[in-house]
């Protein structure tokens, strides 16, 4: 199977990527695929999610310079089939430095190809920071799909005509002709919550078949799992929220 290559963004703070990247990674993995995050993030909430060390000079960034090779940044993880390239704040800076690059929306592309080449994952999740930067706009260009995490509340939808239109714009421009929105799924879904159902209604009239079935609700236990370092999936794995990824 060649490796799939899936991002996840949404322009948004905070409405889920990370908590979907980890958690979603996680449960594939355990589902015996083999699965590598890639945390885009300064922030590298997925990191420490994953309980991780954030390293300098250990994340992606080197290897978007061409400077070393993505494989050589592979950490194992705690987890089997689960391996990650860490998140550190030097991301932030990558955002300067490749921006006045050649081919600069092409550096994950490039530096990913040789990861693919070796077929060594089935999945590769994109765990992308609030913004649709440099960092966020390589994940899109080199991605096989756009998963987006949404937030089930107000103002969710406004977000998603920006990013829509942006997706038109890559395909259009010949940076991704292939990029779809493979799937929009609902995060922090409070189902005793009205605007909780009517922003799921409006999502699914707009965007149909592409909103997943499955929604994940606010749960206490997938907001405590980062702080233990752990997926949902080793530190609540009958929870609902674990269910649900
Ligand atoms: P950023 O834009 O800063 O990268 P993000 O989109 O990656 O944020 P997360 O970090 O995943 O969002 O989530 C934001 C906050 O909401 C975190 O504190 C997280 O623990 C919490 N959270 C995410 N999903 C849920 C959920 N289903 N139930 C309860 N809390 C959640
Ligand atoms: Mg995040």
């Amino acid at each position: 199977m060649k490796t799939k290559v899936i991002a996840l963004a949404n322009q948004k703070g905070g409405v889920g990527k990370t908590t979907t990247a980890v958690n979603l990674a996680a449960a594939v993995a355990e589902r015996k695929k083999r699965v590598l995050l890639i945390d885009l993030d300064p922030q590298a909430n997925a990191t420490s999610g994953l309980g991780r060390e954030k390293t300098p000079g250990q994340s992606i960034y080197s290897a978007l310079l061409e400077e070393v090779s993505a494989l050589s940044l592979i950490k194992v993880t705690d987890y089997p089939r689960l391996d990650i390239i860490p998140g550190e704040v030097d991301l932030a800076g990558a955002e300067i430095e490749i921006a006045r690059s050649d081919h600069y929306l092409y550096r994950l592309n490039e530096a990913l190809n040789i990861v693919i080449e070796a077929e060594r994952y089935d999945f590769i999740f994109l765990d992308c920071p609030p913004s649709l930067g440099i960092l966020t706009m390589n994940a899109l260009v080199c991605c096989d799909e756009l998963l987006i995490p949404l937030q089930s509340e107000y103002f969710a939808l406004e977000g998603l005509s920006v990013i829509s239109g942006l997706i038109q714009q890559l395909r259009d421009n010949g940076g991704n002709p292939h990029l779809e929105i493979g799937g929009i799924v609902l995060t922090m879904f409070d189902g005793r919550n009205n605007l909780s159902h009517e922003v799921e209604g409006e999502v699914r009239e707009h965007f149909k078949t592409a909103v997943y079935d499955s929604r994940i609700p606010r749960s206490v236990r997938l907001s405590e799992a980062p702080s233990f370092g752990q997926p949902i999936t080793a530190y609540a794995s009958g929870s609902k929220g674990a269910e649900a990824y």
